[in-house]
């Protein structure tokens, strides 16, 4: 290939103890989790709102927290987003998690639908609160490492290329850009062809005045129609990775075109698409490569190094604990990831990249990074033991009870599989 040789003189304009890379969930909860711990933090993210896609991907549903029996299973930070996300908007919660984990058992799970843009700018308005410095319209493009250590990263923008000092680089793109680029191994994902944005039809209109709930008029018009388990994917196209520039474009692209041919066929003057999606939705694109793996076959083990229990969003009673060194690699001292791309294969990736766990793994990374920060040890080598207890006193529950799980250990299913 032809390169050219760039040098260039960039001016070093901050300095932070924590630089979290992308505001997606999992990049907001780790920026307020180091931020409530007394850390200088900036976030920056791409685009112009918090959320990615949870928010701009228009991907606005929880799957459950709980484990289909009543139990509330993934707590702290990701429950107190769960309730912040609908408090100014409509929600669709069951009848009995309306108020919170219901007295008596249930079989309905704890999921809702939440308003995008709501959520968005509660999200600001709580990082802000909390003292984070925000950056939109911001692209990290690289990093300067020296022995695994990072001292900052370079941010391109309006005002052209920028170097931030860091004491620790979270890395929450969801795609591990940033760990990538400095050097930890990784391991890519493939997408089914999805695409889908947000419309409202008159039909759509008239449900939501018939029962009085706003989300009833939202419509979902789709150029790839694959689900998770690619249900529906054209026999045609290949599965994508989703992590260079050519095959992004390429997939954004004929999504698009196709959507509109489908658009073209419908009444003009009874429906509307109004949104699409702010960000190519690849569920698994890129994922650290980590001293831990959580796998899919790691259904009711216990981790000694566990930072959270999370459930199973298809099937009712199946439950994991997510390892500490699913976010770190050995050898990069002050680098940490969270949300989508942590480490996990199989299922186990699919379990731990939704949003409440991506929540989860974000709160945990924010407060590990403040952690290293205090005790000068290496982010790989934190002892864990504090890091739990930090989380457990916002709610988290560490290790499921042997109680929760069932005497066959058979998960029952109760599938949401078109939703995710
Ligand atoms: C089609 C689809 C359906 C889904 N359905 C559901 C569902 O129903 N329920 C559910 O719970 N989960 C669902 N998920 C999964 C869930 O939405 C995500 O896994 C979760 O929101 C991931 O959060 P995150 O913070 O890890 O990553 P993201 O939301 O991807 O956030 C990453 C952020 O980083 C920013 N960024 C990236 N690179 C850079 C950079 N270099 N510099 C600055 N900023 C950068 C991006 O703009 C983005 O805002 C779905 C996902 C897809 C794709």
């Amino acid at each position: 290939m032809k390169t050219i040789r760039h040098i260039q003189e960039v001016p070093v304009t901050g300095s932070y103890h924590v630089i979290v890379a992308g505001g997606g969930l999992s990049g907001a909860a780790a920026a307020l989790a180091a931020g409530r711990r007394g850390k200088k933090v900036l976030l920056v993210e791409k685009q112009c709102w918090l959320g990615g896609l949870a928010t701009s991907g228009l991907v606005n549903f929880w799957v459950p927290l709980c484990n289909g029996r009543g139990k509330m299973i993934i707590k702290g930070m990701a429950e107190e987003f769960l309730r912040l996300s609908v408090k100014y908007g409509f929600d669709t919660f069951p009848e009995s998690w309306k108020e919170g984990e219901p007295e008596n058992p249930t079989q309905e799970r704890c999921v809702s639908h939440f308003s995008s843009g709501l959520f968005a700018l509660q999200l600001l308005e709580l990082l802000k609160q909390s003292g984070v410095t925000i950056l939109y319209d911001a692209l990290i493009t690289g990093v300067q490492m020296e022995n695994g250590h990072c001292s900052g990263v370079f941010i391109d923008g309006k005002s052209g290329r920028q170097f931030y000092e860091a004491g620790v680089v979270v890395d929450a793109t969801g795609d591990a850009d940033v760990l990538k680029m400095a050097g930890v191994p990784t391991v890519d994902g493939e997408n089914y062809f999805t695409y889908y944005g947000e419309g409202i039809s008159l039909e759509g209109c008239r449900r939501a005045l018939e029962t009085g709930n706003l989300w009833h008029a939202y419509q979902h018009p789709s150029g790839g129609p694959s689900n998770l388990y690619g249900h529906q994917h054209p026999k045609d196209k290949p599965t994508y990775k989703g992590v260079s520039l050519e095959v992004v474009n390429e997939y954004l692209q004929e999504n698009q075109l196709l959507m509109l041919e489908k658009e073209k066929n419908k009444p003009r003057m009874e429906r509307n698409v109004h949104m699409l999606p702010g960000m190519p939705q690849f569920r698994t694109s890129r994922r650290i490569d980590g001293d831990e793996t959580l796998d899919g076959a790691d259904e009711y083990r216990h981790f000694e190094t566990s930072i959270g229990a999370i459930c199973d969003f298809e099937r009712r009673d199946i439950l994991y604990e997510v390892p500490y060194g699913t976010l770190v690699k050995n050898g990069f001292d002050n680098l940490i990831t969270c949300g989508r791309s942590a480490s996990a294969s199989g299922w186990g990736w699919d379990v731990l990249r939704v949003i409440p766990p991506a929540v989860l793994t974000g709160q945990a990374a924010g407060i590990a990074a403040a952690m290293s920060l205090d005790s000068g040890a290496p982010l790989p080598e934190l002892p864990v033991k504090p890091l739990q207890d930090a989380l457990s006193e916002t709610g988290v529950i560490i290790h499921f009870e042997d109680a929760w799980v069932p005497k066959d250990k058979s998960g029952e299913n109760a599938a949401l599989s078109d939703h995710i």
